[in-house]
């Protein structure tokens, strides 16, 4: 909502040639009200509205860009400003076994970030000990055990002993068997109280963790900034993790929780599954709000979605040019299980929208594309170019379509194609790292 809330903002700005101060305080009074209602915290709000006003005023001049697009780069730094500076860093030890221990009241996600941080641990080539803290609900060492078990990570329990003493057992036992990292898993409450801190300032002192991390639900929004103000008043964090970004946040507490703890985020939870962990980057956070490209993110989406083999077929196609009609039926499909085209297609930077006009399709007229290719021969479908007036004519007849429909399939294909070429290329970039992840 926020996003498309701030995209109406910018839309609006668009529409005006030379903005005026008027036109600026304006879209500043929208970006204010969005912001709020996204439950970001008010001084936030302020801090953040009076920066880009007077950055927007003041005008930084900019020959390549339009007033409206330099509005949007301004917000967007300063988005980027208020969330960052970007601090993925995990502290590790250098002699002895790392202690990350983690943090959150009850439900933020602990047990499962303990399981995806392992998982993105051993990825990494550490070889992590999932170690079971909390004693205080019954089914809680079980949970670990089974997410231990889901990512391969072994996972030391003592029952329902001192959580101090299982964590210095702990660090002995990954000491003896070779792990060099220990994630404790410990217990949360439903509300901060004075018990739950001392027994966790405790292990603290026990084991002096090399990382400090506090699991945070996104969609409580202010909470999570209050809950991350008193963890880190009473425990020093040295990060936060925000978890549930995948579902229908606000987006209030990404945007106001490093401003207002000085804590950084370090990565965010993004789903159920135990690979649904990504180290957070400000400026990919601040292009999502803001709905602006993000090569990265697509990609990442796409290969997630399009079956391996199936896109490593495709893939071939494509650098032999031989991507034909059959595959753009099946990329559509496999493209609109990703999300809207639109919205995707609005990931590609350099694709303006006038760009995507003429490979704009709605749900109406992926009818007709199959229709259309449904109708076509064989031959026509692998070399498109046989396919002259009288073709196109019967084609359009057998569809149940006009030759102008036709023909805008075949531009779209022609475009599509140079497309998939230009994504394939990125792709290749990535892999051989350019692009840094
Ligand atoms: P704990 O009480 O802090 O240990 O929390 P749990 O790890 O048991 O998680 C509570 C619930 O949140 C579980 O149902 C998890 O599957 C869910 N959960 C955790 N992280 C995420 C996330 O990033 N996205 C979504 N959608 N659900 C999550
Ligand atoms: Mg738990």
């Amino acid at each position: 909502a926020l996003t498309q809330k701030l995209e109406a903002v910018f839309k609006r700005l668009r529409g005006k040639g030379k903005l005026s101060e008027a036109d600026v305080k304006q879209a500043m009074r929208e970006i204010r009200l969005a912001l709020l209602e996204a439950d970001v915290n008010y001084k936030v709000v302020k801090d953040f509205v009076q920066k880009v006003t007077e950055r927007a005023v003041g005008q930084e001049v900019m020959e390549s860009l339009t007033p409206a697009q330099q509005v949007i780069k301004i917000v967007h730094d300063e988005l980027v400003r208020l969330m960052g500076p970007k601090d993925t860093k995990l502290n590790f030890s250098q002699s002895k076994v790392s202690v990350f221990m983690m943090v959150g009241l009850q439900g933020s996600g602990k047990t499962t970030t303990c399981g995806k941080l392992g998982l993105y641990l051993s990825k990494m080539g550490k070889r992590p000990l999932l170690v079971a803290a909390d004693i205080y609900r019954p089914a809680a060492i079980k949970q670990l055990q089974v997410v231990g078990e889901k990512v391969g990570l072994p996972v030391f329990t003592m029952g329902e002993q001192d959580p101090v003493a299982i964590s210095k057992a702990a660090l002995e036992h990954a000491f003896r068997h070779g792990n060099d990292v220990v994630i404790i898993d410990t217990a949360g409450r439903l509300h901060i109280d004075d018990e739950l801190m001392e027994e966790l300032e405790r292990i603290k002192e026990a084991v002096t963790p090399n990382e400090i991390l506090l699991v945070v639900d996104s969609m409580t929004g202010q909470d999570a900034v209050n809950v991350a103000e008193t963890f880190h008043n009473r425990l020093h964090l040295t990060g936060l993790i925000l978890t549930k970004l995948d579902g229908d946040t606000r987006g209030g507490a990404a945007l106001s929780i490093k401003a207002v703890t000085g804590c950084p985020i370090k990565f965010v939870g993004v789903g159920e599954k135990l690979t649904d962990l990504e180290p957070f980057y400000p400026d990919r956070m601040a292009s999502r709000i803001l709905g602006m490209g993000d090569v990265l993110s697509l990609i990442e989406k796409a290969t997630a979605a399009i079956d391996q083999e199936k896109a490593r077929q495709l893939e071939e196609k494509i650098r032999k040019e031989e991507f034909t009609l059959e595959d753009f039926l099946e990329q559509i499909k496999q493209v609109r299980k990703m999300g809207s085209l639109d919205q995707i297609m609005s990931m590609i930077p350099g694709f303006s929208p006038q760009k995507l006009q003429g490979i704009e399709f709605n749900e109406k007229e992926l009818v007709h594309i199959e229709a259309i290719i449904n109708s076509m021969t064989k031959e026509e479908r692998r070399n498109p170019s046989i396919i002259n007036g009288s073709r196109r004519r019967r084609i359009a007849m057998g569809s149940g379509t006009s030759v102008q429909d036709v023909n805008r399939l075949l531009k779209q294909f022609e475009q599509t194609k140079k497309l998939m070429k230009q994504l394939s290329d990125l792709e290749k970039g990535r892999k051989k790292g350019r692009f840094k992840l």
